[in-house]
């Protein structure tokens, strides 16, 4: 058998083949995954597809039924929590109920049995820091859900971990409070350096404060990659259907040259880019994605994708105003207008729509 791969140090995390089964359903299928230093990492994707149990794996919470965690270069796959340089910050936050706010961020560094003047010092330290110090001698229940967001992340992060993992951490806050909490974590991850790996199941919130946005679906990877790629380089229709502002054609491969797949779809024949990849069979099933802001109204000659579409609805958002469209074959079409341009398509009217090749963006 050939030798495992060396570890890499520079990694604070790396996941290697992990699988994990409950009974005979498999939650998390064949994960792997790189984590460089100080990195912002957002697992992304709908419920149930995995991403609390690839996180409680990391933290050691449960153990895979195969792969390999390395946590720092270093292999903890069978480690307890305590002994893999992490701290775990949960939706409910899950605070002592009865302990005070500075005996709680102090617990971490009990546990450690470092010795009380020290933990005395850190506390007060902590505590200035997350300016929650006038709020050391409260319990839970006389705190805020912004308050308490604070304890525990000031509880997670005084051991000074070199990974915080964070399940859907901001999910139980009010939506006002959300942005600025937001601003908050990820300038404090990056003055901190520790890496963040943060559930959610919000695109927003990955696509804003992700390093490195990793997309799961049925418990495997669909895609990971920064934010910009994954936006406008979905990599499946899955991808692309989960992420707002994606338009999904279907259609058959009818050929390709000069680097571009003919796509034979019911309202048309379409030319997408194939960037490198090899031309799928002719006749079979494909499908690609265009962006509802890449539309383009009323497209000149130079246009090769074009189709005719009716406007059912238009919804003004402010920054944009998206309007609802449907094809002759009755699939649905958005198309997103800068909200400060003059409405210009309404619901009735029969549009010439199209989009500059290059963005086309084919399916795996
Ligand atoms: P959500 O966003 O809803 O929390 P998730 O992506 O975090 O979803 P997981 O919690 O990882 O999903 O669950 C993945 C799948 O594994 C789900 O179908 C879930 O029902 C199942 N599962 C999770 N924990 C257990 C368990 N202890 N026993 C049996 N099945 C489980």
């Amino acid at each position: 058998m050939a030798a495992p791969p060396p570890a890499l140090p520079q990694l604070d995390l790396e996941l290697r083949n992990i699988r994990k089964r409950y009974g005979g359903y498999t939650a998390v299928d064949g994960v792997s995954l790189q984590v460089p230093k100080g990195q912002f990492v957002c697992l992304l994707g709908p419920s149930g597809c995995g991403k609390t149990t690839t996180l409680r794996c990391v933290a050691g919470l449960e153990e895979p039924d195969a792969g390999d965690i390395l946590i720092g270069g270093r292999e903890v796959t069978r480690d307890p929590p305590w002994e893999r340089d992490i701290a775990m910050m949960f939706q409910d936050f899950a605070l002592f109920p009865h302990m005070s706010v500075a005996k709680q961020v102090g617990f971490g560094l009990e546990m450690q049995k470092k010795p009380r003047a020290e933990i005395a010092r850190r506390v007060g330290e902590v505590l200035t820091a997350f300016e929650i110090d006038h709020l050391a001698e409260r319990r839970p229940a006389q705190l805020s859900g912004g308050q308490k967001q604070r304890v525990a992340l000031a509880r997670a992060m005084i051991t000074e971990p070199r990974i915080l993992l964070l399940d859907e951490p901001i999910g139980a806050l009010d939506y006002s409070l959300r942005e600025t909490v937001m601003l908050e974590l990820k300038s404090l991850q990056r003055r901190s350096g520790i890496s963040f790996i943060w559930v959610t199941h919000d695109q927003n919130e990955a696509f804003s404060l992700g390093d490195l946005v990793v997309v799961m679906n049925h418990a495997r990877i669909e895609q990971q990659g920064k934010p910009e790629e994954v936006l406008s380089r979905p990599r499946t229709a899955f991808v692309a259907g989960f992420i707002q502002g994606n338009n999904i054609l279907r259609g058959k491969a009818a050929g390709a040259e000069a680097g571009l797949l003919r796509v034979d779809a019911p309202d048309g024949l379409f030319s997408v880019p194939l960037r490198g990849r090899p031309a799928p069979p002719r006749g079979s099933e494909v499908s690609f994605s265009v962006r509802a802001e890449r539309l383009l109204e009323s497209p000149g000659p130079e246009i090769g994708n074009r189709l005719s579409l009716r406007c059912n609805v238009v919804e003004y958002f402010g920054a944009y105003r998206r309007h609802v469209l449907e094809a002759k074959s009755g699939a649905l079409v958005k198309y997103d207008q800068f909200g400060a341009l003059p409405q210009s398509v309404s619901p009735g009217h029969l549009v010439s729509f199209g989009w500059k090749t290059e963005d086309g963006v084919l399916h795996a």
